[in-house]
């Protein structure tokens, strides 16, 4: 991908995930659960997607964030960010998140 488009695609997912920030925070109740019946399909398939991308091969790597120097053993920071972001209790800081995730490292 060059970069340019690169620069297109991540400032048109940018732009999303802001009109999507905006939507869930109107006043107004009805346009909040349209939005969410729609969109948050879309979001389930979008994680499941680069989650299933992120999936550990069988000695526990991650392919897409592994190169042939540099093999990553999972979880990977997509799967340490998805757990962060959709599983994490919000009664530990985000702080201690990241500690306890880098001593697991
Ligand atoms: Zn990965």
């Amino acid at each position: 991908m060059d970069r340019v488009l690169g620069e297109v695609l991540r400032a048109a997912v940018w732009d999303r995930l802001h009109m999507l920030e905006q939507e869930a925070s109107s006043t107004d109740d009805d346009s909040v659960l349209l939005v969410a019946r729609s969109e948050l399909p879309r979001l389930v398939a979008g994680w499941r997607a680069v989650l299933a991308h992120h999936s550990p091969d069988l000695r526990g790597r991650c392919p897409a964030c592994s190169s042939l120097w540099r093999p990553w053993v999972a979880p990977c920071t997509v799967w340490l960010s998805a757990y962060k972001h959709l599983v994490y209790a919000e009664s530990m800081s985000s702080g201690r998140f990241e500690e306890s995730a880098a001593s697991r490292g």
